[in-house]
């Protein structure tokens, strides 16, 4: 499948930040969403991928659940291979691609085909460290260099990090990457270096996501404690006596903070909903489980252009509907005049604001989740236009009720290793909102599993209608909590 014959393209090594979505750089992400294609490694923010347009192609070519992630080697080719098809490709890779990430290798073998290559800087892991730790690295009274080092032995095995040298250098800082799977040997060969055991030391993992967690301690007792608290990959180590130079750095209490909240929504909200749910302290695992695309209701839009001559109410009942019916209209070649005779009415603020951000003002507006029916046609003499099944609507009231079909809903494919870490490392909660994502996660994932998985994780429906749908599947479900309240979409 070639997109450009003829035409070479353009890899641009990108970095995408350490864990928080809103960490990758503006040009990084306006890459993103311009891109042909991606190949992304693990560790990247499951809201970036999720938020790719349709178009994008997807490659994710990072460790799975206990194997490795593809060898190097094949990584090359895969860039070549898109690039030779003339695509735009964003090869992303966590924190920033110059700190033990593999680019060279890879920027070399693009170059040598012939290939352009950019690369675009992102926060590597150690800053968001400092930053979330509050550590200065070169605290002037107490360190004047910052070493950056890989733990992992695999890593460099024909150039061997010198322990035992670095323990022998005075006045600086230790920042040890991939550190925690070594940690034992590491610490030894420091120790045997001269390092003192009550030299501070300190582990961060996954630092700014939902399960950071930070353990301060000293060489002698780093790998207890590690062990003890059960601390996980990503996780950096941090030696030296500036740990002990910590800026206080207040964090309000948040609701989720250190639990993992799947919720298979559409993909349009994606994005939105991993930002409210970061906000809260959670780690988001934002797997879209369907997707909304246009259809083309002919017999639809040909009474409401009949009805327009008239006039009467036509109600939204969310966002969705107003971006799909402003799109709508453009498609089909109309535009706002269309709406003249009709007078206007909301379900919820965020629909009265999304139609507002459109130019059209509502004439009414109701609280989402009231019963009270908006609006009221006293002279049962007008028509009222809705824009989905479900709205509730007493049709008797009405001279006529159009309902005009916008959008279906198209189940989306997830990658294959959203489901294998989902299966390998289940969430603390799967949320439903509304009944296309449980009927959408059964979908990608078989009922079999899903309920197999609602024995290892609490599953909270938000509405009424996600609720008859998780009992359908016989899905064991709690109530909602306020945790979980006004979330988009
Ligand atoms: N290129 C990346 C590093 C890749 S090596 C960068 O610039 O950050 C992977 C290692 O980075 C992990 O083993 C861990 O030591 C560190 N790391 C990545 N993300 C991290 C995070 N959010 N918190 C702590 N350490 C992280």
């Amino acid at each position: 499948m070639s997109r450009n014959p003829g035409k070479t393209g353009i890899v641009y090594l990108v970095g995408a930040g350490p864990g928080h979505p809103g960490l990758i750089t503006r040009m990084g992400y306006d890459l993103l969403q311009r891109c042909d294609a991606v190949a992304y490694d693990a560790l990247i923010p499951p809201e970036l991928i999720a938020s790719l347009p349709d178009r994008v192609e997807r490659y994710y070519v990072g460790r799975r659940a206990g194997r490795h992630s593809m060898p190097q080697g094949e990584k090359n080719s895969l860039l070549v291979k898109l690039a030779q098809r003339g695509l735009k490709v964003v090869r992303l890779k966590g924190g920033d691609t110059a700190f033990f990430g593999g680019s060279a290798e890879e920027a070399e073998c693009l170059a040598a085909a012939g290939i352009p290559v950019v690369v675009v800087p992102g926060v590597t892991a150690a800053s968001a460290v400092a930053a979330v730790s509050g550590l200065p690295f070169t605290d002037r009274r107490h360190a004047s260099w910052v070493l950056f080092a890989t733990g992992h032995g695999s890593e460099n095995t024909e150039v061997p990090v010198p322990w035992r040298d670095i323990a022998a250098l005075p006045g600086g800082t230790l920042v040890i990457y991939m550190g925690l799977a070594k940690l034992e040997s590491v610490v030894s060969r420091l120790l045997a270096g001269g390092y003192a055991e009550d030299r501070p030391c300190m582990v961060v993992q996954g630092a700014t996501t939902g399960v950071q967690r930070i353990v301060s301690s000293t060489l002698h007792n780093v790998v207890a404690d590690c062990r003890r608290k059960k601390l996980k990959p990503p996780a950096m180590v941090i030696v030296g006596p500036v740990v002990q130079r910590r800026t206080p750095i207040f964090t309000p209490a948040a609701a989720l903070a250190g639990k993992r909240v799947l919720i298979p929504c559409c993909a349009q909200d994606a994005e939105a909903v991993g930002a409210a749910l970061r906000d809260r302290g959670a780690e988001p695992l934002s797997y879209p489980a369907y997707s909304l695309e246009y259809c083309g209701d002919t017999a639809g839009w040909a009474r409401f252009q009949k009805l327009a001559a008239r006039g009467g109410w036509c109600l939204f009942a969310s966002e969705t509907e107003v971006r799909f019916f402003t799109d709508a209209l453009i498609r089909r070649r109309l535009d706002l005049r269309l709406l003249g005779k009709f007078k206007i009415a909301a379900i919820g603020r965020d629909t009265e604001a999304a139609l507002r951000r459109r130019h059209i003002r509502a004439d009414r507006c109701s609280q989402s989740g009231s019963r009270k029916p908006v609006p009221v046609n006293r002279s049962r003499s007008e028509n009222l236009i809705v824009f989905s099944e479900e709205t509730p609507v007493d049709s008797g009231k009405w001279k006529e009720v159009l309902r005009l079909k916008l959008f279906r809903i198209k189940p989306a494919s997830w990658e294959s290793h959203w489901i294998q870490e989902v299966r390998d490392n289940p969430p603390d909660f799967i949320l439903f909102r509304n009944a296309a994502e449980v009927e959408g996660l059964v979908a990608v994932f078989g009922r079999e599993a899903v309920r197999e998985l609602s024995g290892k994780c609490r599953i909270i429906a938000e509405a009424e209608k996600a609720e008859a749908a998780a009992r359908r599947h016989s899905l064991t479900i709690r109530t909602g909590t306020a945790d979980f309240k006004d979330l988009p979409g």
